[in-house]
């Protein structure tokens, strides 16, 4: 027993019940915490980036529902597993030799399982998997696998009961996803585990057959768990640490953005910021749950928080620059058209018809300009001119192709003046000639369209104006 008979003894006294009462309340709060951690393929490529993971997942107890990836690249010249299981499946099923490729992808696994020194062997799993291909179980059944058998691994080498999306996530028999009855279902599954590892980026049909999410989906797994079991946050892995202003592939070392909000995130990811799927928030936007981007080599940057709003002011006018390239712009013109009731809806009509949604309408009295992605367009240009011409009666219709569209997206240009003029002095200075700009109602972004050879120069300048001139 200690005895105090000076007042800093008692002081220390106080102090140190003080921070047993702190620790206490910590780690209350950490076990009544949910949170649920998405690794990406980089973050588990290798038995290394494995035991990284391990240590991110053991040092926060609230980590608990974990959605992995397939293994990725583990350097440039590497390939992801989940491209060698569709180049596999193609084989297979095609009746062409598949054994070697086959042989690659198991090697992955072995060598990850003989890093981690896990007891576990995936030679019964093959067997099925290599039956399935040859008796064509479908290409989305095949890609699943990478996330399937990371799945398994991640769930020995944790300790953690294995969750398989074929029982939990459901897509109509449309291929759409059916969030409710997922919502339902992974709730009650979850309910009563404590800890899970349930695979990313693929799912059922009610008739058992598999379907993958788009490429990258796994982003989307993890935040329909974190929805089904209301999560204190959704943490999504990667190999960057956040979400950067602009695309390193692009520009050297971007700043990295703190704070971000749902909306201009999905601005971004849609215009090619392909850290997060852009279908992602989706789920966890119902529920205000905040994601934090984080990088998996580097445990300690607090990488980006993406929320619903914040009062946080950004650190530029800007928060992010993001484009594609592809796109292909059809251009109408007839002199008065602005007098025509329904010209418009005659012109869209004919995509629709085509089967082709457009990207942007910018217009002016007798123009009006249809963008497109070039490839889902090609094959059928020649229908959709010739249907333009039978609606509208157009003067003139012509096109453009290779053309690049930037987004340039922020919360913080509705409050300040001049934007679009930075923008364009920035682009005329660096010569570029700019061929549409688009501006949202929302005035969270602007959009600008340049030649596909112009693009990378063109984000360059945007990034300098606002990041480099700001700083
Ligand atoms: P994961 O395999 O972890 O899901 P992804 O490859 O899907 O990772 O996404 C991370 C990559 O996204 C980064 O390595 C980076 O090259 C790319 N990227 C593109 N634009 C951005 C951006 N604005 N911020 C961060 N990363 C970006
Ligand atoms: N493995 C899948 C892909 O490469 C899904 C993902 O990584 O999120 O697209
Ligand atoms: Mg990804």
């Amino acid at each position: 027993m200690r005895t105090f008979q000076t007042r800093s003894g008692i002081v220390q006294f106080n102090i140190e019940i003080n921070r047993s009462l702190a620790r206490k309340v910590k780690e209350k709060e950490e076990n009544s915490m949910k949170k649920v951690v998405k690794f990406g393929g980089s973050s588990l490529a290798s038995a290394r980036q494995f035991k990284k993971v391990g240590d991110i997942i053991r040092a926060d107890k609230a980590r608990r529902y974990v959605v992995p990836s397939a293994p990725g690249k583990r350097n440039d010249k590497d390939e992801k597993v989940t491209d060698l299981l569709y180049q596999c499946y193609d084989a297979a099923s095609e009746g062409r030799s598949y054994k070697k490729i086959l042989e690659k992808i198991k090697t992955r696994y072995e060598e990850i399982i003989e890093g981690l020194e896990v007891n576990l062997s995936l030679d019964h799993e093959f067997a099925r998997i290599e039956e399935n291909f040859v008796n064509k179980a479908g290409r989305d059944y095949a890609a699943s696998r990478g996330e399937y058998l990371n799945g398994i691994i991640m769930a020995a080498y944790l300790g953690y009961e294995f969750i398989d999306p074929a029982e939990a996530v459901f897509f109509d028999n449309d291929g759409n996803f059916d969030a409710e009855a997922t919502d339902k279902e992974l709730a009650e599954r979850l309910e009563h585990v404590e800890r899970a590892v349930i695979p990313g980026f693929y799912g059922a049909k009610h008739d058992g057959s598999i379907k993958t999410f788009s490429r990258g989906g796994s982003d989307v797994t993890g935040s329909i768990v974190a929805k089904a079991i209301h999560a204190d946050m959704y943490e999504n892995w990667t190999d960057v640490s956040g979400f950067l202003v602009a695309d390193p592939r692009i520009i050297k070392d971007p700043e990295v953005i703190e704070t971000i909000t749902y909306k201009e995130l999905r601005e971004l990811a849609y215009m090619g910021a392909s850290v997060l799927h852009e279908d992602a928030i989706f789920p966890v936007r119902k529920e205000g749950i905040p994601i934090n981007i984080r990088n998996t080599n580097r445990p300690d940057d607090k990488g980006t928080l993406i929320v619903e709003s914040t009062c946080r002011k950004p650190r530029y006018t800007i928060t992010g620059i993001a484009g594609k390239k592809g796109f292909c712009s059809i251009n109408i013109e007839k002199a008065m058209m602005n007098a025509e009731v329904g010209f418009g809806r005659k012109v869209l009509e004919v995509f629709e018809r085509n089967g082709i949604s457009f990207e942007h309408m910018p217009s002016g009295i007798d123009t009006m300009t249809v963008l497109v992605h070039q490839s889902e367009f090609e094959d059928y240009e020649q229908s959709v001119i010739a249907g333009i011409h039978r609606a509208v009666e157009p003067d003139f219709v012509e096109m453009e192709s290779d053309l690049a569209l930037i987004a340039v997206v922020g919360r913080g240009m509705k409050a300040s003046r001049g934007t679009a003029g930075r923008i364009f002095s920035a682009l005329a200075h660096a010569r570029i000639n700019v061929k549409m700009i688009d501006q949202g109602s929302s005035e969270l972004n602007i959009i600008i369209g340049v030649k596909d050879a112009d693009f990378e120069t063109a984000i360059k300048a945007i990034y300098d104006i606002f990041v480099s001139a700001e700083m």
